[in-house]
């Protein structure tokens, strides 16, 4: 009989003709012993990369991965293939768990799924080292990472995988790191010489686009009526969903609320009208979107700024799975910015803080880009384009600049007035001089700085004051009511020292047609 060939098991066994780009290369790599490290999006063929070599190599393949459920799926669906498979976990029997060993022992096992605590276990460590292991794989390796997004303290231990069975393969995988973990999933592993497989994360048929938050309900419905097809809106919390759901509906939007408080028989019916296309927008909570899926989402919106590019990445991944033209879009404010910051601050751990503090800067530093926003997304995850990608925001519609300093005065002398203690939407209205009853019972129509600002719209002001306080000319305190304060460097654009050059306000969400996907 002639030696199986990778190819001849993707078909056999698998039913594919055809690797899908990374997974060849990842595979001929194991089997010729080396260390390996896959990084792929979400969907893009991980699991066979060490499911074809554990057929292959002659001893047992141990894959660790950390959800229970997660185990069951792959072992269930292998040993439907014909694959001997079989997964460890705290969820079985001491019987049935050694009844697994047992099995391992006889060599009748191809492929052991076992959750990290019980793989460094030393009985166990033990038991492998009496067998014949050919090869380690370890999923969602970013978890090994402080600098990881889902770091798992039970991860840490596989460093001394290297350690126990020095010529042993090991093979991490993950769907998002970026440059930092990455480097320290290599670290942590402790991988000698590896091959990286680093997949592409781009998603050519997506659009990020970025609008100014103002009114964010007529934005979102207005939004909504102007695309073909579902969507989802995230929001970051539970009270937001029930209210933005609960105010689209009002207003004649075919939508549902989800998030993890609704009893799970709502959420399932929810989930399935969805994806029967019964229900057009789903807003959500994160909660929503982990293993659904619907290929024909149109667009992903978020009403608040997720708190790092992967969930970002993930969530507006979310759209355009069927590789048809889709939309993600990011309702920006800067007080959204200073709340997060609050809550980060909150965090006990100073490391975990600083990480998130950096992962948080990242998000911000995406959703205030003046560059192509693809190329700052894929950047992050490592992956450098030397070209603009001709399908955002910015790319589309370039963001023209002009001298800003007027513009600034106005802003930061009218909080000087106001002796700083008023947020962003009160200083618009004394800047615009509205005629409103708190406003002349404070007596501020009588500032000097009271209706100089009434030649351009509310929204206008807000992204002024948002490049204001990107710039630190000013800061949001989010202690004090979101209150706006001076910074010290206002002082000099103040005394007209200093120029003050911004982007021009982009108001409004026509972006033209599509563009045309090749
Ligand atoms: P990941 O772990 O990267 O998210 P999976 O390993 O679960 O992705 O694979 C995603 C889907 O793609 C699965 O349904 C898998 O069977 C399928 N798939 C993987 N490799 C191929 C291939 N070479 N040809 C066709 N389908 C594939
Ligand atoms: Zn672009």
């Amino acid at each position: 009989m002639a030696q199986p060939s990778a190819l001849g098991i993707l078909s056999d066994i698998f039913g594919y003709k055809a690797f899908r780009p990374g997974q060849e290369e990842v595979i001929q790599a194991c089997l010729d012993g080396q260390d390996t490290l896959v990084l792929m999006p979400t969907g893009g063929g991980k699991s066979l990369c060490y499911q074809i070599p554990a057929l292959l190599l002659p001893g047992l393949t141990v894959v660790v991965s950390p959800l229970i459920s997660l185990m069951k799926d792959q072992v269930d669906a292998l040993m439907a293939s014909g694959v001997q498979a079989a997964c460890l976990t705290s969820a079985l029997s001491p019987q049935k768990q050694s009844e697994v060993m047992s099995q391992v022992r006889d060599g009748q096992i191809k492929l052991l799924y076992v959750a990290p605590e019980r793989l460094m276990q030393p009985y166990f460590i033990q038991r492998l080292q009496d067998l014949s292991v050919s090869l380690f794989a370890v999923d969602e390796a970013h978890c090994v990472s402080h600098w990881g997004h889902d770091f798992r303290q039970d991860y840490m231990a596989l460093g001394q995988l290297k350690h126990f069975f020095p010529g042993v393969p090991v093979m991490g995988l993950t769907a998002t790191a970026d440059a930092a973990t990455r480097a320290d999933i290599l670290q942590q592993l402790d991988l000698k010489q590896p091959f990286v497989y680093q997949g592409s994360f781009d998603r050519p048929n997506i659009r990020y686009t970025q609008i100014q938050k103002y009114k964010p309900l007529d934005q979102l419905e207005r939004y909504i009526r102007e695309q073909e097809g579902s969507g989802i809106i995230y929001c970051n919390s539970r009270k937001k969903v029930d209210d933005v759901s609960y105010k689209l509906a009002n207003r004649g939007i075919n939508c549902a609320g989800y998030h993890a408080g609704m009893e799970p028989e709502i959420r399932e019916i929810i989930q399935r009208d969805f994806i029967a296309d019964n229900i057009d927008v789903i807003v959500a909570t994160v909660a929503f979107g982990m293993g659904i899926n619907k290929p024909n989402v149109r667009f992903v919106a978020h009403h608040d700024l997720p708190r790092t590019i992967e969930s970002y990445y993930q969530e507006t991944g979310r759209a355009g799975r069927d590789g048809s033209p889709a939309e993600a879009l990011l309702l920006f404010d800067e007080k959204d910015v200073a709340r997060i910051r609050e809550w980060i601050s909150m965090t006990e751990n100073p490391q975990r803080q600083q990480v998130e503090l950096q992962r948080f800067a990242a998000m911000e530093a995406f959703a205030e880009s003046q560059t192509c926003r693809r190329q700052v997304l894929l950047n992050y995850f490592g992956e450098y384009n030397a070209t603009a990608c001709g399908n955002c925001d910015i790319c589309l519609d370039p963001p023209k600049r002009f001298d800003g300093t007027v513009a600034a005065q106005k802003v930061l002398s009218c909080i000087y007035r106001l002796e700083q203690s008023a947020a962003s939407q009160y200083l618009i209205d004394v800047l615009r001089g509205k005629k409103l009853k708190r406003i002349i019972d404070a007596g501020h129509d009588q500032l000097s700085t009271y209706g100089i600002g009434k030649d351009e719209p509310d929204a206008w002001w807000h992204n002024l004051i948002n490049q204001l306080i990107h710039q630190g000319l000013a800061r949001v305190d989010i202690t004090q009511n979101a209150v706006i304060k001076l910074n010290e460097a206002a002082r000099s654009v103040l005394k007209g020292e200093m120029a003050v050059n911004l982007a021009v306000p982009r108001m409004s969400l026509n972006l033209g047609k599509k563009a045309k996907l090749d």
